[in-house]
């Protein structure tokens, strides 16, 4: 008798529904024909490995590719959530019934035994915004299963493989194929050990929960001025010589969820670090304090710090003293604006900016500290397009960034603080069950989970905006502020690509942005325009899929590329919860105004690409084609049958002059600035002439960013435990970050920022931490006696 389960599927799913499963895969990525591989091999330059072409052209996500099928089997059984493998199977049955398959297909052929083509094209109808279907939903679902199906199968191929097709120069501190030869000194630091105990428990002054810029900063400070620090982080440090990993063991060893965590409903990626030092590991060492370098102003953003000094009644931010705490934290880390050398991206951003005369900023790098033996006023190129890897140590003098585990972390280090890594830390210790003085932590280190108690005169969360507030309500605290106003700086990417090579992977990632859009409302909300790191699984992770084919040839065309984005300083929060086994759960649905913004900053986008000469336009939308300056004749001739279609459709065809429902001609300028919701769009700058841009432009405007359609990322989390001037009505922390209504109890991180910052937060959060601190020093060194160590 034959199997029912001849592929041995594992248990988790049906034999059916593993079937479909790979059916609809093995559609989003199939092979090449041999035809179709001999077209493209014309087309390739000739230094790259015509071999490892060749084997990524033919990869198929099916079960046959044992990679795919591990990580896929992996990934539905071990990560994503249960509610969303119910729902992938919900359709996975309807494909396979004769009435599902009516309603998604309408044939009454099952989809598994449609040919892998019209597999493709059904998979291409329900994404295109156009097109009829009966049950809507599935547009969701094939954006969904496009996205995993994309994920897991270029973080599952065969690293040497793809990389040699796409043509990245892999740099490895630790494996042979380090680039910059010898690494330069870094600091070796000491971690506490539990291996041998059963249970653990330690007394200091002060622990702080979190190694990252917040945390980083005040272990520096505190243990300089003599008290007794110890500084936790359930991330692992990464000695600097073995920086930058290999992409996909960056991801697993540097983030928080391998990279892969989402919002609740998975329209946003969350980029967060979990290893020791947190984001200054992994950050782009973009040091943004200021409006405007380069011209007299080095302020945060003037507008942010009013409405935080206004809105939240907190004057320290317009105060000298909140100045000073910037000054002091970009001075440790070098930060500097010399001796930058603008890469491919970061000069197109500023030449394109000048030809449309959109405002345009250099962003500092924090790059320019001393090392030992280093000449006085060294300065730094910081050439690293490595850096969200993990910001190895360079050669002595080729500069790299000077993170928290360069400076902030030694020298605590230096100043007797003591440091655990791998250590999750559950709960506040409380000295009552009152929860109104805290005395400590408890939590568990290292695979074994060793149960361990560390007793404090200070509690300081540093966990970042998503973890520190789920610190604070396992600990059982009940302010209804914690977890609330969660921003995330919501961002878009467009892919744009170039006749000449680009090489993404030199030079610093982020020198330069444009701050045209920036206030779209009249309420400084906007999007800030920058570029990215770009490693090919970033890559990867960001492109929409439109067909198998153009997928792969897109990914192809990676030396010829370049990645940027915006980020919108937005209107509206989220939130962060608990799910049942205590880890965060984020809800944010980005508002209707903020969408219509960051529509708009990527028309401005996509024109800055335009005059810079990008033969190929790709937002990070799907059912949108990209605009392509050289269309094939099929693609030309697809693109005139649509115009005449419109014309015919809104009746300009036969009547001439405008379409019903048209009240604008189409280079009519539409730029008008309101409230949140009201910005709308520019399509005609001076220097566009191209009729098909614009039309293209005007598709774009019209197609929205919907979540449905949109691939939206965060690298940026702030204010879920915000502070305020308020007595915790609206608010978690007070002024100077202790918690409302628990003694000894503080946060020191980007979670305490009041709204969004509307720049890169780093700086923003450290100089906040050091102002924190130093609140805590003026309370604990009396009590020290004048601050002898104990
Ligand atoms: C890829 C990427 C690129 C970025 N680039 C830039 C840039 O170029 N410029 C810029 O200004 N900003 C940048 N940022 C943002 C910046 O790094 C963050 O805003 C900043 O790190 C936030 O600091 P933090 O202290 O709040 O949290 P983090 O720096 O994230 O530190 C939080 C730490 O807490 C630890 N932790 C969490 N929960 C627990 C627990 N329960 N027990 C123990 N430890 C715990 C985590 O492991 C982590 O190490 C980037 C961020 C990312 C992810």
């Amino acid at each position: 008798m034959a199997s029912d389960n001849p592929h041995n599927f594992p248990p988790s799913l049906t034999p059916n529904q593993w079937t479909t499963l790979y059916a609809v895969t093995s559609a989003i990525i199939r092979p090449f024909t041999e035809d179709e591989i001999a077209a493209y091999m014309q087309t390739t330059a000739t230094d790259i490995s015509k071999e490892h072409v060749r084997s990524f052209l033919l990869e198929e996500a099916n079960y046959t590719n044992p990679r795919f099928r591990f990580a896929l089997e992996h990934t539905l059984e071990q990560k994503l959530p249960k509610s969303s493998v119910q729902a992938i199977c919900f359709v996975l049955n309807l494909l396979d019934s004769v009435p599902g398959c009516l309603l998604l297909t309408f044939s009454l052929t099952p989809f598994h035994r449609q040919p892998a083509r019209v597999r493709e094209d059904l998979i291409i109808s329900w994404l295109d915004q156009s097109s009829r279907l009966l049950f809507p939903p599935i547009r969701g679902f094939a954006k969904a299963i496009t996205a995993l199906t994309r994920l897991v199968w270029t973080r599952s191929a065969d690293a040497d493989m793809y990389y040699g097709a796409v043509g990245y120069p892999e740099k490895t501190g630790a494996g042979v194929k380090a680039l910059d030869g010898e690494p330069g000194e870094f600091y070796k630091f000491d971690f506490l050990d539990f291996s041998t105990s059963e249970k653990g428990a330690l007394e200091c002054d002060v622990v702080i929960v979190g190694s990252g810029c917040g945390g980083a900063v005040a272990a520096a400070r505190l243990a300089s001025e003599g008290l007794d620090v110890v500084v936790v982080d359930r991330g692992e440090w990464v000695p600097s010589d073995q920086l930058p990993l290999r992409e996909t063991e960056a991801f697993a060893k540097l983030y928080n969820g391998n990279l892969a965590s989402t919002t609740a409903d998975g329209v946003i990626a969350l980029m967060a670090a979990e290893t020791f030092g947190g984001g200054g590991v992994v950050n782009w060492a973009a040091s943004l304090q200021g409006q405007i370098m380069g011209s007299n102003s080095k302020k945060t953003q003037g507008f942010v710090r009013e409405e935080w000094a206004a809105k939240h009644n907190l004057p320290f931010f317009l105060s000298n003293d909140y100045q000073d705490c910037l000054d002091k934290v970009s001075e440790r880390m070098g930060v500097t604006a010399e001796g930058i050398a603008h890469n491919h991206r970061n000069q197109t951003i500023l030449d394109g900016c000048r030809k449309l005369g959109y405002s345009a900023v250099i962003v500092p790098q924090n790059t320019g500290a001393t090392l030992p033996g280093d000449k006085e006023g060294i300065v730094r190129e910081h050439a690293d397009g490595y850096c969200c890897n993990g910001c190895g140590s360079g050669k002595k003098g080729d500069g790299r960034k000077m993170g928290t585990t360069h400076t902030w972390l030694p020298d605590a280090a230096q100043a007797g603080a003591r440091f655990i890594q791998s250590y999750h830390a559950d709960k506040v210790l409380f000295s009552t069950d009152a929860k109104t003085k805290a005395i400590g932590v408890t939590g568990t280190w290292g695979p074994q989970k060793v149960p361990l108690n560390i007793v404090a005169k200070k509690v300081i969360v540093s966990a970042g905006s998503l973890h520190s507030p789920c610190l604070l309500l396992r600990s059982g605290l009940t302010n209804p502020n914690i977890g609330k106003y969660l921003h995330l700086h919501p961002s878009v990417t467009i892919s744009a690509f170039f006749p000449e090579p680009t090489d993404p992977w030199v030079g610093s990632p982020l020198t330069a942005a444009c701050t045209r859009f920036e206030n779209l409302d009249g309420n400084h909300h906007g999007g800030k325009l920058e570029t990215a790191v770009m490693g090919p699984l970033v890559i990867a992770g960001v492109l929409p899929w439109l067909s198998s084919a153009s997928l792969k040839r897109t990914l192809l065309n990676y030396r010829h590329s370049g990645l940027f984005f915006t980020i919108q300083r937005e209107c509206e929060p989220g939130m962060v919860t608990l799910n049942t086994r205590g880890e965060p759960v984020v809800k944010y649905t980005i508002s209707e105004a903020d969408r219509a913004m960051i529509q708009t900053s990527l028309l401005g986008l996509a024109k800055i690409l335009y005059v810079q000469g990008a033969e190929e336009i790709l937002p990070a939308v799907y059912g949108l084609k990209p605009f392509k300056r050289n269309p094939t004749a099929a693609e030309r001739e697809e693109e005139i049958r649509e115009e005449i279609a419109e014309a015919e459709s809104s009746g300009r065809y036969f009547w001439g002059g405008r379409g019903r429902g048209e009240d604008k001609d189409d280079d009519e300028e539409e730029d008008e600035e309101g409230t949140c919701g009201y910005a709308t769009h520019q399509l005609n700058d001076p220097g566009i002439m191209d009729v098909r841009f614009q039309r293209w432009l005007k598709k774009f405007a019209a197609h929205g960013m919907g979540g449905e359609k949109t691939i939206y990322a965060s690298a940026h989390q702030m204010g879920s435990c915000r502070m305020g001037n308020d007595g915790g009505v609206g608010s978690v922390v007070d002024p100077r970050g202790r918690v409302w209504g628990v003694e000894g109890l503080l946060i020191a991180d980007a979670s305490v920022l009041p709204s969004a910052c509307g720049v890169n937060p780093m700086i923003t959060v450290m100089a906040i931490s050091e102002w924190i601190v130093g609140g805590v020093v003026a309370e604990l060194k009396p009590q020290r006696g004048g601050g002898a160590k104990v």
